[in-house]
């Protein structure tokens, strides 16, 4: 059955559309933190979708506010007062740290970042941005001009002039000697020397730890030091926090606050988890740079009343039950569990992260050579002992993603990452 849909799929679908697995998995449903496929076959979500089941797949409070909301009434449109959708905003602005707040609501990440460039660029009237080296900020034709992994950018024609920034990645990169404050310090020099050849930049954007980059994270206080510089230049930062919002990381509920020394980002995009895998995203901008847009713009869909409903239950159970918490406790086990698996594993050069958002980086053993094929045979040894992972795009796909829902329990933890140590034993 399955193979009959894969080739269905082929035969209809781009064939840049990628899938993991030699045999693609159709998933049929989940409860917690399993799924199920259409063979029966159960799994273990290390990946939690991509980082959006962020409690758990069919979590009853979600699941109810959502057939609540569809029973009464699905969509309005933001045309009209929506009590749902003014609900979550409150919430949102108030968590976001960042001073006499606006939400716009979209419906995914790339939305998200593409209204922040709108926001930044008319801001500043300036179409230059500076990004990261390595970043991933999404797939429409402006979030791909400033993604810094050039695997993951087909078009080398933007709509913005981009100059990029070093210090996404450490370990490969000409830096990879230097200790953080050194390394800081690289880094601030390179973008005041890049500044020192522009002007009217209109933001910095950045992801605070790179998901689609391989779960790489500068050392904390990087931002904060580039904040300083960009103050001076009147550029606005903006923190993509797609991939590492809402407690994910653990010690923080944004990725920013890892550098908070700096105060809040002028612009805060999010999407993916908030909605528990319902199509949220958005941006969070202090009143004057959210209105300094004169004309009006709307999402159609963007903070529809079900996708609000299930948003606000969703973080409603994320905090009362400190999920933050957890993935500080939880992911703290089992990186520490998987650091002692790759230590006795030549093929793992490093196991990162943060909170639950871990990464395994794997190399060609005795070497420092990316290792894509090991990465894509683990995942397939994986699946087989039931256990879903994810990957790195682009450059990165010799480090395998760990994300689980923030739900994981301890025996979960232990669960997978004996599953994951077979695995890697196999290449
Ligand atoms: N920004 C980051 C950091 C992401 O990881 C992604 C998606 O993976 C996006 C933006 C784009 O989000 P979406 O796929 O919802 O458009």
């Amino acid at each position: 059955m399955t193979r009959r849909l894969h080739d269905r799929h082929r035969a209809v679908l781009p064939d840049w559309l990628a899938l993991y697995y030699k045999q693609p998995v159709e998933i049929t449903h989940g409860e917690g933190r399993h799924v199920w496929d259409a063979d029966g076959n159960k799994y273990l979500d290390f990946f939690g979708g991509i980082l959006t089941t962020m409690t758990a797949h069919a979590l009853p409070e979600v699941t109810k506010a959502v057939a609540e909301q569809a029973g009464r009434i699905i969509h309005t449109s933001t045309l009209y007062l929506n009590r749902q959708m003014v609900e979550l905003a409150e919430r949102i602005a108030q968590l976001s740290g960042i001073p006499d707040a606006r939400v716009f609501f979209t419906t995914s990440g790339t939305e998200a970042n593409d209204t922040a460039l709108l926001l930044a660029t008319a801001y500043r009237n300036s179409n230059q941005i500076l990004a990261m080296r390595n970043s991933y900020h999404g797939r429409s034709f402006s979030a791909v001009g400033i993604t810094g992994n050039h695997a993951w950018s087909p078009t080398s024609l933007s709509p913005l002039q981009t100059l990029y920034v070093h210090g996404g990645v450490r370990a490969r990169g000409p830096y990879a000697h230097l200790s953080d404050s050194q390394f800081i310090e690289a880094c601030v020099a390179d973008l005041e020397d890049l500044l020192g050849h522009t002007r009217n930049v209109a933001a910095l954007i950045a992801e605070p730890i790179q998901g689609v980059g391989g779960f790489t994270s500068p050392p904390d206080g990087l931002y904060a030091a580039f904040r300083e510089v960009l103050d001076r230049h009147g550029i606005l930062w903006i923190t993509d926090e797609v991939q590492t919002g809402w407690g994910r990381t653990g010690d923080h509920f944004w990725g920013w606050q890892a550098h908070a020394q700096s105060g809040p980002p002028d612009l805060l995009t999010f999407a993916k988890g908030i909605g528990n895998g319902m199509s949220i995203g958005g941006v969070v901008a202090r009143a004057e740079v959210m209105n300094c847009l004169d004309s009006n713009s709307i999402s159609t869909f963007g903070g529809s009343p079900v996708t609000m409903a299930a948003g606000l239950a969703n973080l409603t159970y994320l905090l009362e039950h400190d999920l933050q918490g957890n993935a500080r406790r939880v992911g703290g086990l089992l990186i520490e569990r998987l650091r002692a698996i790759g230590a006795q594993l030549p093929v793992v050069r490093e196991v990162r992260g943060r909170g639950l958002m871990a990464g395994i980086e794997l190399v060609r053993p005795g070497t420092d050579e990316a290792d894509p094929e090991a990465a894509a045979a683990v995942l397939e040894a994986a699946r087989e002992g039931g256990l879903l992972i994810g990957k790195g795009g682009g450059h990165d796909t010799s480090v395998l993603r760990i994300a689980p829902p923030l739900t994981l329990t301890v025996a979960e933890a232990e669960e997978g990452a004996a599953i994951l140590e077979r695995a890697l034993r196999t290449v």
